[in-house]
């Protein structure tokens, strides 16, 4: 390492550039590089599932390509260029063949997407949507035809759903759990989603799993067949059966892992000068796959990497389901927190409240015109870092 070495962010997300969006507010002049496996391009990655709701297609989503950014916030932008190794005691990052030294090194690579193993001569229609590249190979993918299937209930699933068919198209959404969202809403919100997505014309295949996608006879489209039996016709398949924080390479570099790439609430890794964020990040036992959580991540960096080493203090971050069918949002309770739901419900209006057992609230879940209160009911509820 020399002291020239640049200060190395990998992952053009969300993650790298608030990142160094934060870090330009304090520092104007210390050499950046970037490095993404990808084109470089801004995005809001939840804009993804909002395309035909909105209007706009993979170049619609489009914030800002990589020269502008470049320009933006002065910082040098390496596209197309993966990572293949982290070499911690020489500060020095391998691009394949080549090696690049950095002052300091963030990792803000995101995460992998889970693949199921599925049977079939149909695998090629069945596609995962994680990041703008991804959607615009969907959407090119989707030209011409009318049916999507798609694998997984969860808020992913669901918000797909709720585009698609907001979009004029027949959606089937095949799932193993008894209801949507299982490990996010009470039972009552998720049964309210659940209602108005079919309302909205949405066909749920709940309580079994897709096993075998494949080709059809006249070869326009796929036919699934289900743990329970049923087939079912489609032109694409969507998986959004969940993510899996990116940690081989941090592994293999020797940095402790768990579920994610573990880190301190200064976003230190194992490793001298090498931090992580984002979706890759397991920050203090927490792995949060959303916004709020890697903008705070992303301030607190900033300032460590000027050298005012600070810590991240999550405040109460609520997340909003994207099913305009079914406004939804929810701030669930710190995992393992003593309590129970407290419901009041009218129809798909859902209003749950967990509580602990000396009546604070800990959590909640509101559906419908109950989605307004959203805002008042996170100030009761306290931060994760107090
Ligand atoms: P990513 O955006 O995945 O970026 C990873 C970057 O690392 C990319 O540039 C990639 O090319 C690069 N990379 C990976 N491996 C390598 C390598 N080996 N070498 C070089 N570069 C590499 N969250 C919310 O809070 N609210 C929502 O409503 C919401 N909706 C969502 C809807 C969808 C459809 C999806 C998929 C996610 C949604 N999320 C939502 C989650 C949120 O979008 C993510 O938490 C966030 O975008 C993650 O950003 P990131 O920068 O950490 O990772």
């Amino acid at each position: 390492m020399t002291n020239q070495a640049p200060i190395v962010i990998v992952g053009t997300g969300l993650s790298g550039y608030s990142l160094v969006r934060e870090f330009r507010k304090l520092d104007k002049d210390t050499p950046v590089v970037m490095v993404t496996a990808d084109d470089g391009v801004s995005y809001s990655k939840p804009m993804l599932s909002t395309g035909f709701t909105k209007d706009k297609d993979a170049q619609g989503l489009a914030q800002a390509d990589t020269e502008a950014m470049a320009e933006q916030l002065g910082v040098e932008i390496r596209t197309y260029t993966t990572v293949t190794g982290i070499d911690t005691g020489k500060h020095e990052l391998v691009l394949g063949d080549e090696r690049l030294g950095y002052s300091k090194l963030v990792l803000a690579w995101g995460a992998d997407v889970i693949r199921l193993g599925l049977a079939g001569n149909g695998l090629d229609r069945v596609h995962s949507i994680n990041d703008l590249l991804d959607y615009r190979a969907f959407r090119k993918a989707l030209e011409g035809g009318k049916r999507v299937a798609i694998m997984g209930a969860g808020l992913i699933g669901c918000e797909f759903a709720n585009d698609l068919r907001n979009g004029g198209y027949e959606v089937d959404v095949v799932a193993p759990d008894a209801t949507v969202m299982p490990s996010l809403l009470p039972e009552p919100a998720a049964e309210a989603v659940r209602h108005e997505l079919t309302e909205l014309g949405v066909r749920f295949h709940l309580g079994t799993v897709v096993e075998r996608v494949d080709e059809d006879e006249d070869g326009d489209g796929v036919r699934l067949t289900l743990g329970n039996g049923e087939t079912l016709q489609a032109d694409l398949v969507i998986s959004a059966v969940g993510l899996r924080p990116r940690t081989e390479l941090a592994k293999a570099a020797e940095l402790d892992t768990g579920r994610g790439i573990q880190v301190n609430r200064a976003l230190e890794t194992s490793a001298e000068d090498v931090y992580a964020l984002g979706d890759c990040a397991e920050v203090d036992g927490q792995v949060l796959l959303y916004v709020l959580p890697l903008m705070a991540c992303a301030r607190a960096l900033a300032k460590t990497l000027t050298g005012e080493r600070t810590e991240v203090r999550y405040g109460t971050m609520p997340i909003m389901v994207k099913t305009p069918c079914c406004p939804t949002a929810v701030c669930p309770p710190p995992v393992g927190a003593e309590g129970n739901w407290q419901i009041e419900q009218e129809a798909s209006d859902v209003k749950a409240l967990f509580k602990s057992p000396d009546g604070e609230t800990l959590g909640f879940a509101v559906t419908g015109r109950f989605a307004v209160e959203k805002q008042a009911l996170a100030r009761e509820v306290p931060p994760l870092h107090q």
